[in-house]
C-alpha cells in the first residue's frame, strides 16, 4: 500500500470522442466515430430487471424490440384463431404459452443487445458500463457498477442519456398493479381487465397486444381528438378497426386517481358527462416520456435545458458549449429510435470534419398495430392550414390484390401533392405492412419527388408496393386499378 502511494497518478485514459448513452442515437454515433478513424468509448448504465448490464437503452431493452417481438407473436396468436379457417386451414385446441412468449421476446433482446457489443469490438469502440457525467467540456467522470470512479478526457463529449416514462402523480407506478410500458411488456398471465392511459403510439401497440391475448382493454385518452398528430383521415379508419377489435377506447377522459386494493386497481376519470369509475386488474400508464438527464452533467459544464427539460441543442446538435453535443430522446424533435440514429451519425461525421445532416422534415412514423400505421411529411390537416394548394390520391387496400390474398386487405394509401409543382408534401398508410410501405415515400421526398416520380415509378405485381403508385396516379385521377374520384 505505501509503495501504492508513491506512485503517479494514472494518466486519464484519453479518448477523441466519448459518447454518454448507448441506446439508438449513442451507440450508432460511437460506431460512426470509430468508423472516422476516431478513439471512441461509449459509457452506458442501463441493467436489466435481472441486474445484468445491457447495451441498447430503451429501444433494444424495454421499448422498439420487445414490444415488437409480442405484437408479432400476439398478432399470430389472434389470426390463427380468427383467421386461418378463412384460409381453409383448420386448427383446433390452439393455446397461448405466455411463458414461452415471453421466453422468445427475451431471447431477441438478448441476441441484439449482445450484438451491439460485438459491433463495438468489430468497430473498435470502448464500451464501458456504469454511469458518465460531464464535469466539464472535454471531461468526464466514469462510476463503473461496482462504484470505481475514473476520471476521462475527451476533446468531443456526446450526450445520448435517452428518455424515461412520465409518471402521473394520479397514478404512481405500483407493480404490478400500475405499471409502466417496460412492466406492461413484462406480465407473466394475461390480466382479464387492463386499462391504458393514453392513447398515443405506445398505448395503442401495448392494448393491442393484450387485447389479441385475451384482455379486456379500455383505452383512456384525455384528448377529444383520436391521434392528433395523424392524418386524420388515418385515424378516423384505424379507429374504427380498433373498435372492429374490442379496444375500448374512450376519447375525452382524463384520468383523476388511480388506486390499488388488493390486487385490482380502481380507476376514477373525468369525461363530459362527469365522474366515470373502472375497476381492472391492470393499469398501464402511456402518457409520453421526458426528457433524462439526471446527474448526466455538472453546473459547470454550462450545458443548458429548455423549459421543458429537454438538452438544448442546434440543428446540428450542437449544445453551445465547445465540443459537447446531444442527440436523441433528451433533445428536441420525436421521440423515435431512427431519429436518434440519425443525429447519431450526423454528429460523429462533423466531428470528424465530414459533411453531416438531419433532414428533419422526412422522419417516418410507424404505429405497429393491425393495421399498421405509418406516414412521412404533412397531413391534410397541416397542408390545408399552410395555404397551398394541394391534390389528394387515395387507393384502398380493398383492390389490393396482394392485400387480398394476405386476408389483409382494409385500409388506404394516401398521397398529397403540390397542386403547382406537384412535389409530394405527405404520404400516409394504414394498412398491412404500413411501416414497410412508407420507406419508399421517405426515400422519395428525400430526393423532392413529385407524385409522377411515384406514378412513373414500376412496382413490382402483385405487391402491397403497387397501393402507394395506385395513389400517386389517383392524385391526378389516372388510377388504372381503381375508380378515380
Ligand atoms: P435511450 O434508448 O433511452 O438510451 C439511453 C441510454 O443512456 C440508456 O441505456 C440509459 O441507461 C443510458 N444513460 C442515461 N444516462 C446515462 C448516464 N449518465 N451514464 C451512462 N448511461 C446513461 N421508437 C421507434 O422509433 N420505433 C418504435 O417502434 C418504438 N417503440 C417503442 C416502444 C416502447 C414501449 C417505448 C417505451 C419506446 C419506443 N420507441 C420506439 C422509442 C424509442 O425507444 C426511443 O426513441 C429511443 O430508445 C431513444 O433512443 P436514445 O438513444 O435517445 O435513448
Ligand atoms: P404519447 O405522448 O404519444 O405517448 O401519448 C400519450 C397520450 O396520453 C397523449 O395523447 C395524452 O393526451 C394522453 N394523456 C396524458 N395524460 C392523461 C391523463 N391523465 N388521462 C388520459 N390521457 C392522458
Amino acid at each position: 500500500m505505501a509503495n501504492d502511494d508513491k506512485k503517479p497518478a494514472a494518466p486519464s485514459p484519453s479518448f477523441d470522442v466519448i459518447v454518454i448513452g448507448g441506446g439508438p442515437a449513442g451507440y450508432p454515433a460511437a460506431i460512426r466515430a470509430a468508423q472516422n478513424k476516431l478513439s471512441v468509448a461509449c459509457i452506458d448504465e442501463w441493467k436489466n430487471r435481472d441486474g445484468t448490464p445491457a447495451f441498447g437503452g430503451t429501444c433494444l431493452n424495454a421499448g422498439c424490440i420487445p414490444s415488437k417481438a409480442l405484437l408479432e407473436s400476439s398478432e399470430l396468436y389472434h389470426r390463427v384463431r380468427e383467421e386461418f379457417a378463412s384460409h381453409g386451414i383448420k386448427v383446433s385446441g390452439a393455446s397461448l404459452d405466455l411463458a414461452q412468449m415471453q421466453k422468445r421476446k427475451a431471447g431477441i433482446v438478448r441476441g441484439m443487445t449482445g450484438g451491439i457489443l460485438a459491433l463495438f469490438k468489430a468497430a473498435g469502440v470502448t464500451p464501458l458500463q456504469g454511469h458518465g457525467k460531464l464535469l466539464a467540456p472535454g471531461t468526464v467522470e466514469f462510476t463503473a457498477h461496482d462504484g470505481a470512479k475514473r476520471s476521462l478526457s475527451a476533446k468531443q463529449v456526446v450526450l445520448a442519456s435517452g428518455s424515461a416514462p412520465i409518471e402521473l402523480r394520479s397514478a404512481a407506478f405500483q407493480a404490478p398493479q400500475i405499471v409502466d410500458s417496460w412492466g406492461a411488456l413484462d406480465f407473466d398471465a394475461v390480466p382479464k381487465r387492463l386499462a391504458v392511459i393514453g392513447a398515443g403510439v405506445i398505448g395503442l401497440e401495448l392494448g393491442s397486444v393484450w387485447r389479441r391475448l385475451g384482455s379486456e382493454v379500455v383505452v383512456l385518452e384525455a384528448l377529444p381528438e383520436f391521434l392528433p398528430i395523424a392524418d386524420q383521415q388515418l385515424a378516423k379508419e384505424a379507429l374504427r378497426h380498433f373498435k372492429k377489435q374490442g379496444l375500448e377506447i374512450r376519447l375525452g377522459a382524463k384520468l383523476t386517481q388511480a388506486l390499488v386494493e388488493g390486487d385490482a386497481v380502481h380507476v376514477t376519470y373525468a369525461d363530459a358527462k362527469g365522474e366515470q369509475k373502472l375497476t381492472v386488474d391492470r393499469l398501464v400508464v402511456a402518457v409520453g416520456r421526458r426528457p433524462y438527464t439526471q446527474d448526466l452533467f455538472t453546473p459547470e459544464s454550462a450545458v443548458q435545458l429548455d423549459e421543458r427539460g429537454f438538452i438544448k441543442v442546434d440543428d446540428h446538435c450542437r449544445t453551445g458549449v465547445a465540443g459537447v453535443w446531444a442527440i436523441g430522446d433528451c433533445v428536441r424533435g420525436p421521440m423515435l429510435a431512427h431519429k436518434g440514429k440519425e443525429e447519431g451519425v450526423m454528429v460523429a461525421d462533423l466531428i470528424a470534419g465530414l459533411f453531416g445532416e438531419t433532414n428533419y422534415k422526412v422522419i417516418p412514423s410507424v404505429i405497429y398495430t393491425s393495421p399498421e400505421i405509418s406516414w412521412v411529411g404533412l397531413t391534410e390537416e397541416q397542408v390545408k392550414a399552410s395555404g397551398r394548394a394541394y391534390k389528394v390520391g387515395v387507393f384502398p387496400f380493398l383492390a389490393s390484390g396482394r392485400a387480398k390474398a394476405m386476408e389483409q386487405a382494409s385500409g388506404f394509401a394516401k398521397v398529397l401533392a403540390a397542386q403547382d409543382d406537384d412535389e409530394i408534401l405527405g404520404v400516409h398508410i394504414v394498412g398491412p405492412m404500413a411501416g414497410e410501405l412508407i420507406a419508399e415515400a421517405v426515400l422519395a421526398m428525400e430526393y423532392s419527388a413529385s407524385s409522377e416520380d411515384l406514378q412513373r415509378t414500376i412496382h413490382a405485381h402483385p405487391t402491397l408496393s403497387e397501393a402507394v403508385h395506385e395513389a400517386a396516379l389517383n392524385a391526378d385521377k389516372r388510377s388504372i386499378d381503381n375508380i378515380n374520384r
